[in-house]
């Protein structure tokens, strides 16, 4: 196999196939050869394990997991890139590629049908335009996943592991924590892509948790409050609470107060437990 990271193999192999770069398709490919074995070591990709892979690209991260997983299933939105990839890596006979829009295909089938008897991890370089709508999918559909390992762009890295309480904080955060343990593994620069985009990046990995970490009488509610919560960001809880769930802001008050909650906090002060208990107090 060719070297993956070396611009011009990649400039050559491209021109070949009469293949450009799509912008909307969030197309930046890695080219420091460092850290796709990174990504797939620090993944967990190894035997016992298959791995979903978002976005192929030539299949530089996805040879990684090949060499290391027992299979790996690659979702990839273009098909432009389908024949880059039989040549890229159609050697690796544990590898099954799925031509889709990996926010419309159903994940649960082809999680059911590929790993078998596998423990399953996701590993990706991300389109950065539709990160944080993956990732949700990924969590929301409550996959039977250990762990998702994805390189985003930096500040939606810090967006996402951030913890609830710091300044960072939004809806993601307290959504990603409530389905994850998220913690941030490491920076790449954008010098490490080809085209290089205007950003730097971080790889983070979301350790699925296999009970969630507070008790909730009803999860869509517990959603609906945290949304609200964060909807417009300079207001008071009580505010933010009356104008996106509709309520009067007696009534608001009286339920913030039912669950010990001052109403002039702002949804970045609290903790995963006060939102818990704001939803069950309604
Ligand atoms: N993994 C490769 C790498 O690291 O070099 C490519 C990563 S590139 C940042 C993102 C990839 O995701 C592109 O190959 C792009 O075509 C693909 N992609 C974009 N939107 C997608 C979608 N909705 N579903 C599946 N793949 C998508």
């Amino acid at each position: 196999m060719e070297n993956l990271s070396n611009p011009s193999v990649i400039k050559d192999l491209l021109s070949r196939h009469g293949f450009s770069f799509s912008k909307a398709l969030g197309q930046n490919f890695l080219i420091n050869p460092s850290v796709c074995p990174r990504i797939a070591e620090m993944g967990g990709a190894q035997p016992g394990y298959g791995v979903l892979e978002i976005g192929l690209g030539i299949g530089v991260l996805t040879a990684e997991l090949c060499k290391r997983a027992d299979k790996v299933v690659g979702i990839e939105i273009d098909r432009r890139l389908l024949p880059i990839l039989e040549e890229t890596v159609g050697e690796f006979s544990n590898l099954k590629i799925v031509n889709a829009d990996v926010l419309k295909v159903d994940l649960k089938r082809i999680l059911a049908e590929e790993f078998a008897g596998l423990e399953t991890a996701v590993c990706a370089n991300l389109p950065y335009y539709i990160t944080s709508p993956i990732i949700m999918n990924l969590l929301e559909q409550k996959l039977p996943i250990r762990s998702i390992t994805v390189m985003v762009q930096k500040e939606a890295a810090q967006r996402i592991c951030a913890l609830p309480g710091s300044r960072e904080v939004g809806a993601v955060s307290i959504a990603v924590r409530y389905y994850s343990q998220p913690r941030v593994l490491f920076s790449v620069s954008r010098g490490s892509f080809l085209p290089s985009p205007d950003v730097d990046s971080c790889v983070i990995r979301l350790d699925i948790r296999r009970e969630p970490p507070v008790s909730l009488a009803d999860e869509k509610q517990f959603f609906r409050v945290v949304r609200g919560a964060f909807s417009q960001r300079r207001k008071t809880l009580s505010n933010c609470l009356s104008s996106s769930l509709s309520l009067p802001k007696a009534e608001v008050n009286a339920l913030l107060e039912r669950a010990g909650v001052p109403s002039a906090a702002r949804a970045e002060q609290l903790s995963l437990q006060q939102f818990a208990d704001i939803a069950n107090a309604f």
